[in-house]
Protein backbone atom coordinates (compact mmCIF):
# COMPACT_ATOMS: atom_id res chain seq x y z
CA UNK A 1 0.00 0.00 0.00
CA UNK A 2 1.49 3.57 -0.95
CA UNK A 3 0.40 7.13 0.18
CA UNK A 4 -2.50 8.70 -1.99
CA UNK A 5 -1.15 12.05 -3.55
CA UNK A 6 -3.82 14.24 -0.84
CA UNK A 7 -2.44 12.42 1.55
CA UNK A 8 1.13 14.31 1.33
CA UNK A 9 -0.49 17.81 0.41
CA UNK A 10 0.29 19.59 3.11
CA UNK A 11 -2.69 22.22 3.56
CA UNK A 12 -5.41 19.20 3.40
CA UNK A 13 -2.93 17.90 6.30
CA UNK A 14 -3.12 20.95 8.28
CA UNK A 15 -7.15 20.92 7.16
CA UNK A 16 -7.69 17.56 8.29
CA UNK A 17 -5.85 17.70 11.76
CA UNK A 18 -7.64 20.78 12.67
CA UNK A 19 -11.20 19.70 11.67
CA UNK A 20 -10.43 16.23 13.54
CA UNK A 21 -9.81 18.40 16.78
CA UNK A 22 -12.36 21.09 16.17
CA UNK A 23 -14.92 18.34 16.20
CA UNK A 24 -13.93 16.96 19.27
CA UNK A 25 -13.77 20.67 21.13
CA UNK A 26 -17.28 21.25 19.55
CA UNK A 27 -16.01 24.28 18.45
CA UNK A 28 -18.53 27.18 17.38
CA UNK A 29 -18.65 27.53 14.37
CA UNK A 30 -17.77 30.58 13.49
CA UNK A 31 -14.65 30.73 15.56
CA UNK A 32 -13.38 27.42 13.11
CA UNK A 33 -14.43 29.42 10.24
CA UNK A 34 -12.24 32.38 11.44
CA UNK A 35 -9.56 29.98 11.98
CA UNK A 36 -9.81 28.21 9.08
CA UNK A 37 -8.90 31.38 7.57
CA UNK A 38 -5.55 33.14 7.55
CA UNK A 39 -5.77 36.62 8.53
CA UNK A 40 -3.81 38.30 6.12
CA UNK A 41 -1.65 37.30 3.00
CA UNK A 42 1.21 38.87 1.08
CA UNK A 43 2.00 38.18 -2.13
CA UNK A 44 5.31 40.67 -3.59
CA UNK A 45 7.41 40.46 -6.96
CA UNK A 46 10.77 40.76 -6.17
CA UNK A 47 12.88 42.24 -9.35
CA UNK A 48 16.50 41.64 -8.31
CA UNK A 49 19.67 42.07 -11.02
CA UNK A 50 21.46 38.87 -11.29
CA UNK A 51 24.95 38.87 -11.76
CA UNK A 52 25.17 38.49 -14.77
CA UNK A 53 22.86 41.88 -15.43
CA UNK A 54 19.85 39.74 -16.39
CA UNK A 55 16.95 41.45 -14.32
CA UNK A 56 14.82 38.62 -12.59
CA UNK A 57 11.56 38.82 -10.70
CA UNK A 58 10.62 36.48 -7.91
CA UNK A 59 7.47 35.63 -6.03
CA UNK A 60 7.49 36.39 -2.28
CA UNK A 61 4.74 35.43 0.26
CA UNK A 62 3.94 36.42 3.84
CA UNK A 63 1.13 34.72 5.32
CA UNK A 64 0.01 35.44 9.01
CA UNK A 65 -2.32 33.13 9.76
CA UNK A 66 -3.44 34.36 13.22
CA UNK A 67 -2.34 37.22 14.71
CA UNK A 68 -5.05 36.89 18.17
CA UNK A 69 -2.24 35.96 20.76
CA UNK A 70 0.29 38.43 19.71
CA UNK A 71 2.26 39.09 16.77
CA UNK A 72 2.18 36.31 13.87
CA UNK A 73 5.58 34.21 14.33
CA UNK A 74 7.16 31.64 11.71
CA UNK A 75 9.95 31.33 9.60
CA UNK A 76 10.93 31.97 5.96
CA UNK A 77 11.13 29.39 3.24
CA UNK A 78 13.61 29.92 0.12
CA UNK A 79 12.64 27.10 -2.11
CA UNK A 80 11.83 26.84 -6.01
CA UNK A 81 8.70 24.81 -5.25
CA UNK A 82 7.37 26.92 -2.69
CA UNK A 83 3.58 27.43 -3.00
CA UNK A 84 1.17 29.87 -1.63
CA UNK A 85 -0.82 26.88 -0.19
CA UNK A 86 2.02 25.45 1.50
CA UNK A 87 3.09 28.97 2.91
CA UNK A 88 -0.37 28.56 4.20
CA UNK A 89 -0.46 25.06 5.77
CA UNK A 90 2.58 26.54 7.52
CA UNK A 91 1.64 29.95 9.10
CA UNK A 92 -1.31 27.54 10.65
CA UNK A 93 0.74 25.05 12.26
CA UNK A 94 2.57 27.82 13.79
CA UNK A 95 -0.47 29.25 15.40
CA UNK A 96 -1.11 25.84 16.76
CA UNK A 97 2.45 25.06 18.30
CA UNK A 98 3.13 28.83 19.82
CA UNK A 99 -0.17 28.49 21.49
CA UNK A 100 0.26 24.42 22.41
CA UNK A 101 3.72 26.21 24.42
CA UNK A 102 1.39 29.29 25.43
CA UNK A 103 4.01 32.06 24.21
CA UNK A 104 2.19 34.90 23.27
CA UNK A 105 2.37 34.83 19.20
CA UNK A 106 0.06 33.90 16.46
CA UNK A 107 1.11 31.81 13.74
CA UNK A 108 3.06 32.68 10.75
CA UNK A 109 5.32 31.68 7.61
CA UNK A 110 6.97 32.99 4.54
CA UNK A 111 8.17 31.85 1.19
CA UNK A 112 10.00 33.07 -1.70
CA UNK A 113 10.07 30.95 -5.20
CA UNK A 114 13.56 30.50 -6.09
CA UNK A 115 16.71 28.45 -5.64
CA UNK A 116 19.08 29.04 -3.07
CA UNK A 117 21.50 26.35 -4.44
CA UNK A 118 21.82 28.02 -7.59
CA UNK A 119 21.92 31.67 -6.42
CA UNK A 120 24.68 33.60 -5.13
CA UNK A 121 25.53 35.34 -1.77
CA UNK A 122 24.93 38.50 -3.29
CA UNK A 123 21.96 37.60 -5.04
CA UNK A 124 20.13 36.03 -2.41
CA UNK A 125 20.89 39.47 -0.48
CA UNK A 126 19.26 41.43 -3.05
CA UNK A 127 16.46 39.31 -2.78
CA UNK A 128 16.16 38.88 0.83
CA UNK A 129 16.76 43.15 1.16
CA UNK A 130 13.89 43.90 -1.55
CA UNK A 131 11.92 41.24 0.13
CA UNK A 132 11.95 42.82 3.14
CA UNK A 133 11.65 46.21 1.81
CA UNK A 134 8.27 44.84 0.27
CA UNK A 135 6.90 43.53 3.80
CA UNK A 136 8.10 46.30 5.53
CA UNK A 137 4.42 47.08 6.77
CA UNK A 138 3.36 44.02 7.79
CA UNK A 139 7.02 42.87 9.80
CA UNK A 140 7.54 44.11 12.84
CA UNK A 141 8.46 43.14 16.50
CA UNK A 142 4.89 43.99 17.22
CA UNK A 143 3.62 42.57 14.34
CA UNK A 144 5.24 39.82 12.56
CA UNK A 145 8.12 38.27 13.52
CA UNK A 146 10.34 36.33 10.83
CA UNK A 147 12.89 32.88 11.31
CA UNK A 148 14.91 30.91 9.49
CA UNK A 149 13.67 27.96 7.91
CA UNK A 150 14.39 25.58 4.38
CA UNK A 151 17.19 27.74 2.29
CA UNK A 152 17.62 30.79 5.26
CA UNK A 153 19.62 30.75 8.00
CA UNK A 154 21.53 33.58 10.29
CA UNK A 155 22.89 35.31 7.60
CA UNK A 156 19.52 36.08 5.55
CA UNK A 157 17.95 37.18 9.06
CA UNK A 158 21.00 39.63 9.30
CA UNK A 159 19.71 41.09 6.01
CA UNK A 160 16.71 41.46 7.30
CA UNK A 161 17.09 43.16 10.57
CA UNK A 162 19.34 45.18 8.68
CA UNK A 163 17.10 46.21 6.02
CA UNK A 164 14.41 46.88 8.56
CA UNK A 165 16.54 48.89 10.50
CA UNK A 166 17.89 51.37 7.79
CA UNK A 167 13.97 51.41 7.29
CA UNK A 168 13.00 52.68 10.63
CA UNK A 169 16.90 54.91 11.16
CA UNK A 170 17.23 52.89 14.18
CA UNK A 171 18.48 48.96 15.16
CA UNK A 172 15.70 47.03 15.10
CA UNK A 173 17.20 43.35 16.31
CA UNK A 174 13.42 42.15 17.75
CA UNK A 175 11.76 42.01 13.81
CA UNK A 176 13.42 38.53 13.45
CA UNK A 177 14.75 35.50 15.45
CA UNK A 178 17.43 33.18 14.27
CA UNK A 179 19.95 36.12 14.54
CA UNK A 180 23.63 35.94 15.21
CA UNK A 181 24.81 35.78 18.64
CA UNK A 182 26.08 39.32 17.69
CA UNK A 183 23.31 40.93 16.41
CA UNK A 184 21.08 40.06 19.26
CA UNK A 185 20.66 36.40 18.62
CA UNK A 186 19.92 33.78 21.79
CA UNK A 187 22.25 31.47 23.40
CA UNK A 188 21.03 28.04 23.16
CA UNK A 189 19.14 28.71 19.88
CA UNK A 190 21.10 26.48 17.68
CA UNK A 191 20.47 23.14 19.76
CA UNK A 192 16.74 24.50 21.51
CA UNK A 193 14.48 21.93 18.80
CA UNK A 194 16.41 19.18 19.71
CA UNK A 195 16.61 19.64 23.32
CA UNK A 196 13.29 20.34 23.29
CA UNK A 197 12.89 17.29 21.57
CA UNK A 198 14.75 15.82 24.41
CA UNK A 199 13.02 17.16 27.23
CA UNK A 200 9.34 16.07 26.04
CA UNK A 201 11.09 12.22 25.40
CA UNK A 202 12.54 12.08 28.80
CA UNK A 203 9.38 12.70 30.13
CA UNK A 204 7.51 10.30 28.26
CA UNK A 205 10.15 7.86 29.78
CA UNK A 206 9.53 8.62 32.81
CA UNK A 207 5.70 7.89 31.90
CA UNK A 208 6.55 4.51 31.17
CA UNK A 209 9.22 3.92 33.54
CA UNK A 210 12.19 2.87 31.16
CA UNK A 211 15.05 4.06 32.56
CA UNK A 212 16.70 6.53 30.26
CA UNK A 213 20.13 4.04 30.03
CA UNK A 214 18.13 1.36 28.81
CA UNK A 215 16.13 3.52 26.28
CA UNK A 216 16.79 2.59 22.67
CA UNK A 217 17.01 5.57 20.22
CA UNK A 218 16.63 5.59 16.57
CA UNK A 219 17.09 9.30 14.85
CA UNK A 220 16.23 9.68 11.01
CA UNK A 221 18.05 12.97 9.56
CA UNK A 222 21.06 14.23 11.10
CA UNK A 223 20.93 17.72 10.42
CA UNK A 224 20.23 21.12 12.71
CA UNK A 225 17.12 19.04 14.89
CA UNK A 226 18.20 15.15 14.49
CA UNK A 227 21.71 15.65 14.96
CA UNK A 228 21.68 17.98 18.39
CA UNK A 229 18.44 15.72 19.37
CA UNK A 230 20.99 12.41 18.61
CA UNK A 231 23.75 14.01 20.49
CA UNK A 232 22.00 15.45 23.74
CA UNK A 233 19.93 11.86 24.14
CA UNK A 234 23.78 10.37 23.93
CA UNK A 235 24.81 12.73 26.55
CA UNK A 236 21.44 12.18 28.94
CA UNK A 237 22.64 8.33 28.68
CA UNK A 238 20.33 6.89 25.96
CA UNK A 239 21.39 4.54 23.53
CA UNK A 240 21.41 6.01 20.24
CA UNK A 241 21.42 2.44 18.39
CA UNK A 242 20.70 3.56 14.77
CA UNK A 243 20.87 7.55 12.92
CA UNK A 244 19.26 7.63 9.15
CA UNK A 245 20.18 10.31 6.60
CA UNK A 246 19.57 9.86 3.16
CA UNK A 247 22.46 8.01 1.55
CA UNK A 248 22.05 5.16 4.23
CA UNK A 249 22.07 4.53 7.96
CA UNK A 250 24.60 3.31 11.02
CA UNK A 251 23.84 0.97 13.74
CA UNK A 252 25.02 -0.36 16.84
CA UNK A 253 23.23 -2.31 19.38
CA UNK A 254 25.56 -0.65 21.90
CA UNK A 255 24.84 2.86 20.92
CA UNK A 256 26.54 4.95 18.87
CA UNK A 257 29.55 7.73 19.46
CA UNK A 258 27.46 10.79 17.91
CA UNK A 259 30.07 12.97 18.70
CA UNK A 260 32.50 10.65 16.65
CA UNK A 261 29.53 10.55 14.42
CA UNK A 262 29.53 13.76 13.85
CA UNK A 263 33.58 14.44 13.03
CA UNK A 264 32.82 11.05 11.10
CA UNK A 265 30.33 13.08 8.97
CA UNK A 266 32.52 15.99 8.79
CA UNK A 267 35.42 14.29 7.46
CA UNK A 268 33.88 12.25 4.48
CA UNK A 269 30.53 14.17 3.85
CA UNK A 270 28.31 11.11 5.12
CA UNK A 271 27.32 9.38 7.87
CA UNK A 272 28.17 6.02 6.01
CA UNK A 273 30.81 3.60 6.76
CA UNK A 274 31.34 5.07 10.25
CA UNK A 275 33.88 3.04 12.11
CA UNK A 276 31.89 2.37 15.13
CA UNK A 277 28.84 1.10 13.90
CA UNK A 278 27.57 -0.84 10.58
CA UNK A 279 25.81 0.12 7.63
CA UNK A 280 22.41 -0.66 7.17
CA UNK A 281 19.43 -0.52 4.62
CA UNK A 282 18.30 3.17 5.55
CA UNK A 283 14.66 1.79 4.82
CA UNK A 284 14.88 -1.20 7.33
CA UNK A 285 16.32 1.01 9.70
CA UNK A 286 13.38 3.51 10.24
CA UNK A 287 11.35 0.23 11.55
CA UNK A 288 13.82 -0.92 14.03
CA UNK A 289 12.15 -2.18 17.26
CA UNK A 290 13.07 0.24 19.51
CA UNK A 291 12.19 2.45 22.81
CA UNK A 292 12.51 5.89 20.91
CA UNK A 293 11.85 7.02 16.98
CA UNK A 294 12.82 10.37 16.10
CA UNK A 295 12.14 11.55 13.13
CA UNK A 296 13.79 14.69 12.31
CA UNK A 297 14.29 15.18 8.23
CA UNK A 298 11.67 15.51 6.88
CA UNK A 299 7.58 15.46 6.41
CA UNK A 300 5.58 12.31 5.19
CA UNK A 301 7.98 10.23 6.06
CA UNK A 302 5.25 8.07 8.53
CA UNK A 303 2.14 7.38 5.98
CA UNK A 304 -0.86 5.15 5.90
CA UNK A 305 1.49 2.54 3.42
CA UNK A 306 4.32 2.00 6.35
CA UNK A 307 2.98 3.17 9.56
CA UNK A 308 2.19 -0.50 10.47
CA UNK A 309 6.03 -1.23 9.80
CA UNK A 310 7.01 1.08 12.81
CA UNK A 311 7.93 -0.67 16.20
CA UNK A 312 8.80 2.13 18.56
CA UNK A 313 7.18 2.85 21.64
CA UNK A 314 7.51 6.51 21.94
CA UNK A 315 7.37 9.03 18.50
CA UNK A 316 9.25 12.24 19.16
CA UNK A 317 8.20 14.36 15.95
CA UNK A 318 11.81 16.66 15.65
CA UNK A 319 10.31 17.53 11.78
CA UNK A 320 7.05 18.90 10.88
CA UNK A 321 4.48 16.73 9.49
CA UNK A 322 6.56 13.69 9.48
CA UNK A 323 3.34 11.63 9.71
CA UNK A 324 0.39 11.73 7.80
CA UNK A 325 -2.86 12.38 8.86
CA UNK A 326 -4.19 8.75 7.85
CA UNK A 327 -1.03 6.94 9.55
CA UNK A 328 -2.30 8.51 12.74
CA UNK A 329 -5.28 5.81 13.49
CA UNK A 330 -2.55 3.25 12.33
CA UNK A 331 -0.02 4.15 14.95
CA UNK A 332 -2.99 4.56 17.64
CA UNK A 333 -3.76 1.23 16.93
CA UNK A 334 -0.06 -0.16 17.28
CA UNK A 335 0.03 1.73 20.81
CA UNK A 336 2.63 3.83 19.46
CA UNK A 337 3.24 7.06 22.04
CA UNK A 338 3.34 10.07 19.75
CA UNK A 339 4.59 13.30 20.94
CA UNK A 340 3.44 15.50 18.24
CA UNK A 341 5.26 17.50 16.14
CA UNK A 342 3.68 20.61 17.48
CA UNK A 343 4.88 19.98 20.39
CA UNK A 344 7.60 17.88 19.69
CA UNK A 345 9.85 20.29 18.23
CA UNK A 346 8.20 23.60 19.73
CA UNK A 347 11.67 23.63 21.52
CA UNK A 348 12.97 26.51 18.51
CA UNK A 349 10.00 28.78 18.61
CA UNK A 350 10.43 28.79 22.46
CA UNK A 351 14.29 29.85 21.84
CA UNK A 352 12.60 32.47 19.73
CA UNK A 353 10.42 33.45 21.63
CA UNK A 354 13.39 34.09 24.47
CA UNK A 355 15.38 35.64 21.97
CA UNK A 356 12.46 38.04 20.87
CA UNK A 357 12.03 38.92 25.10
CA UNK A 358 16.07 39.41 25.55
CA UNK A 359 15.96 42.08 22.46
CA UNK A 360 13.41 43.91 23.13
CA UNK A 361 15.13 43.96 27.53
CA UNK A 362 18.34 44.75 25.68
CA UNK A 363 19.33 41.91 28.42
CA UNK A 364 20.96 39.11 27.41
CA UNK A 365 20.59 35.38 29.11
CA UNK A 366 23.43 32.72 30.02
CA UNK A 367 23.30 29.48 28.11
CA UNK A 368 21.56 27.53 31.40
CA UNK A 369 18.88 30.07 32.09
CA UNK A 370 18.03 29.86 28.17
CA UNK A 371 18.08 25.89 28.54
CA UNK A 372 16.48 25.86 32.53
CA UNK A 373 13.39 28.05 31.04
CA UNK A 374 12.69 25.97 27.83
CA UNK A 375 12.98 22.61 30.08
CA UNK A 376 10.46 23.87 32.33
CA UNK A 377 8.23 25.19 29.33
CA UNK A 378 8.48 21.80 27.20
CA UNK A 379 7.80 19.65 30.46
CA UNK A 380 4.66 21.81 31.43
CA UNK A 381 3.55 21.51 27.80
CA UNK A 382 3.80 17.89 27.51
CA UNK A 383 1.89 17.50 31.17
CA UNK A 384 -0.53 19.64 29.59
CA UNK A 385 -1.15 18.01 26.80
CA UNK A 386 -1.23 14.56 28.15
CA UNK A 387 -3.23 15.59 30.48
CA UNK A 388 -5.51 16.92 28.15
CA UNK A 389 -5.59 13.60 26.17
CA UNK A 390 -6.53 11.74 29.76
CA UNK A 391 -9.45 13.92 30.73
CA UNK A 392 -10.91 13.67 27.07
CA UNK A 393 -9.91 10.39 25.98
CA UNK A 394 -8.35 11.71 22.60
CA UNK A 395 -4.53 10.73 21.52
CA UNK A 396 -1.61 13.63 22.20
CA UNK A 397 -2.38 14.94 18.74
CA UNK A 398 -5.82 15.82 18.89
CA UNK A 399 -4.95 16.90 22.14
CA UNK A 400 -2.55 19.25 21.06
CA UNK A 401 -4.61 20.33 19.18
CA UNK A 402 -7.59 20.91 21.11
CA UNK A 403 -5.38 22.41 23.35
CA UNK A 404 -4.42 25.01 21.27
CA UNK A 405 -7.53 25.71 19.13
CA UNK A 406 -9.10 25.94 22.65
CA UNK A 407 -6.65 28.74 23.58
CA UNK A 408 -6.70 30.57 20.11
CA UNK A 409 -10.80 30.75 20.39
CA UNK A 410 -10.70 31.86 24.22
CA UNK A 411 -8.81 34.83 22.90
CA UNK A 412 -10.95 35.36 20.04
CA UNK A 413 -13.78 35.12 21.88
CA UNK A 414 -12.13 37.36 25.04
CA UNK A 415 -11.50 40.17 22.09
CA UNK A 416 -14.26 39.96 20.29
CA UNK A 417 -15.05 40.95 16.76
CA UNK A 418 -14.02 44.20 15.71
CA UNK A 419 -16.47 45.41 13.13
P1 LIG B 1 18.48 20.21 8.26
O1 LIG B 1 18.52 20.49 6.80
O2 LIG B 1 19.52 20.80 9.15
O3 LIG B 1 18.53 18.62 8.51
C1 LIG B 1 17.77 17.68 7.83
C2 LIG B 1 18.63 16.45 7.68
O4 LIG B 1 17.81 15.39 7.16
C3 LIG B 1 19.79 16.64 6.72
O5 LIG B 1 20.98 16.16 7.30
C4 LIG B 1 19.37 15.81 5.50
O6 LIG B 1 20.46 15.26 4.79
C5 LIG B 1 18.53 14.73 6.14
N1 LIG B 1 17.61 14.10 5.21
C6 LIG B 1 16.98 14.64 4.14
N2 LIG B 1 16.22 13.74 3.51
C7 LIG B 1 16.36 12.58 4.20
C8 LIG B 1 15.85 11.29 4.06
N3 LIG B 1 15.02 10.98 3.07
N4 LIG B 1 16.21 10.33 4.94
C9 LIG B 1 17.06 10.62 5.95
N5 LIG B 1 17.59 11.84 6.14
C10 LIG B 1 17.24 12.81 5.28
O7 LIG B 1 17.02 20.62 8.73
P2 LIG B 1 16.51 20.82 10.22
O8 LIG B 1 16.55 22.26 10.57
O9 LIG B 1 17.16 19.82 11.11
O10 LIG B 1 14.96 20.46 10.05
C11 LIG B 1 14.51 19.12 9.97
C12 LIG B 1 13.01 19.10 10.18
O11 LIG B 1 12.68 19.70 11.44
C13 LIG B 1 12.18 19.86 9.16
O12 LIG B 1 10.93 19.21 9.01
C14 LIG B 1 11.97 21.20 9.84
O13 LIG B 1 10.82 21.88 9.33
C15 LIG B 1 11.77 20.77 11.26
N6 LIG B 1 12.00 21.78 12.28
C16 LIG B 1 13.19 22.42 12.40
C17 LIG B 1 13.39 23.35 13.41
C18 LIG B 1 14.71 24.01 13.63
O14 LIG B 1 14.84 24.71 14.62
N7 LIG B 1 15.70 23.80 12.79
C19 LIG B 1 12.34 23.67 14.28
C20 LIG B 1 11.12 22.99 14.16
C21 LIG B 1 10.98 22.05 13.15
Amino acid sequence: MSAHDDELNPLQAAEARFDLAAEALDLDAGIAKILRTPSREVTVYIPVELDDGRIEVFTGYRVQHSIARGPAKGGIRYAPDVTLDEVRALASWMTWKCAVVNIPYGGGKGGVICDPAILSQRELERITRRYTAEMMDVIGPELDVPAPDMGTNQQTMAWIMDTYSMHKRHTVTAVVTGKPLDLGGSRGRTEATGRGCLFVTLEALKKFGIEREQARVVVQGFGNVGGQAARLMAQAGMKVVSVIEWDGAVYNAGGLDIEKLMAHRVETGSIVDFPGGENIDKEEALYLECDVLVPAAKENVITSGNAHRIRARILTEGANGPTTAPADPVLKEKGVFVIPDILANAGGVTVSYFEWVQDRQGYFWNEQLVNDRLEEMMVASFRDVVSYAGKHGVDNRTAAYMLAIDRVAFTIKLRGLYA
